[in-house]
């Protein structure tokens, strides 16, 4: 048995201690919270850790994290984690993706007993939950903004998913690059997720399952919610789980103001001349460029369609950017 965590194992017991030296984890994100989420794991001497994380360290992630230092800056922030967590644990395995988990991408999720949230954004959550509910993987949702914080384990079936709480829709989001976070409240909420992680592996303690913790600095108590399970939630209740059904297309920001490319899943061949006219009778403003793209015009966005079904579309948000998009694929259909 490890002596790093010969004090824990004094409190929790040798038992409970083999089974942390065997428990599987998965941590999604490793930005400030799951920085702190990960060196508490390794310490607590978990056996296996897998972390998931597409972002590159940049001065700005310096602030509420305890690994990144000035030498780390433009490297992938998984691999320094993981070359981190080496010089503190060597028999804590881990594991290793810089990829940005998508539905595409989710089996990443697969094999571990238990995922921790560690993103910094709705959409990956909801992703998460609706796989980790149809696979009945238990996570913990953590999320940290300005002075306050939530965390939720979903880990059990019958209690409520995260999805039974925020419901379907798409939040209007502040993120901690919109809104900016304090750091004490980074390590409340990873702390209060490594210990809801701890109990799951080992019965410490109650499982919070079922409940919402939030955390307000200042304030002199947390607060617990009880939350309850929606019937009509479409990841536990109806089992639709939107969030993993594929789009026809995939959408990338790329250089330039409120620029995306936007191309199909599927093969798709364009006739410039008939669909540009087409795409007028939609009520769109296109036109046939030379026979090598259509140019269109909606609601202040302009666009290059080309012959392969690729767009580029400027001067729109994301989400107008899909609508137009949508509008085009199915005109393609
Ligand atoms: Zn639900």
């Amino acid at each position: 048995m490890q002596e790093i965590c010969a004090r824990q194992m004094k409190f929790i017991g040798e038992e409970r201690q083999k089974k942390l030296g065997s428990a599987k984890v998965t941590v999604v994100g490793c930005g400030s919270l799951g920085s702190f989420v990960i060196s508490a794991l390794v310490r607590s001497d978990v056996g296996f850790i897998r972390i998931i994380d597409r972002d590159y360290v940049e001065k700005s992630n310096l602030y509420a994290n305890g690994t990144f230092d000035l030498s780390h800056i433009g490297k992938p922030k998984a691999i320094i984690m993981k070359d981190a967590m080496k010089k503190i644990n060597e028999d804590c395995n881990t594991e290793v993706f810089v990829e940005n988990l998508d539905y595409e991408n989710t089996h990443l999720l697969d094999g571990t007993d238990i995922v921790i949230d560690c993103t910094d954004n709705m959409a990956a959550r909801y992703l998460i939950n609706d796989y980790c509910i149809k696979n009945k993987i238990p996570w913990i949702y953590g999320s940290v903004l300005g002075d306050e914080g939530y965390i939720m384990p979903v880990e059990r079936s019958g209690k409520p998913c995260f999805r039974c709480v925020f419901g379907n829709e798409k939040h209007p989001e502040n993120t901690c690059d919109t809104a900016g976070v304090l750091s004490p409240i980074v390590f409340i909420i990873a702390s209060l997720q490594v210990y809801e992680a701890i109990k799951f592996f080992t019965d410490i303690g109650t499982s919070l399952c079922g409940q919402i913790i939030h955390v307000k600095l200042g304030k002199k108590d947390s607060e617990l919610i009880n939350v309850k399970p929606n019937l009509n939630c479409k990841a536990c209740g109806t089992g639709e789980f939107p969030s993993l059904k594929r789009s026809g297309y995939r959408l990338i920001s790329i250089c330039g103001k409120d620029s995306y490319q936007l191309k199909p899943h599927k093969t798709c061949k364009i006739e410039p001349e008939t669909f540009s006219k087409k795409l007028v009778s939609l009520g769109l403003e296109a036109e046939n460029l030379k026979d090598v793209m259509i140019k269109i015009e909606h609601e202040g966005m302009k666009s290059s369609l080309f012959r392969n079904g690729t767009a580029i579309i400027k001067y729109g948000t994301k989400e107008n950017a899909k609508k137009l998009y949508e509008i085009i694929l199915k005109a393609l259909d």
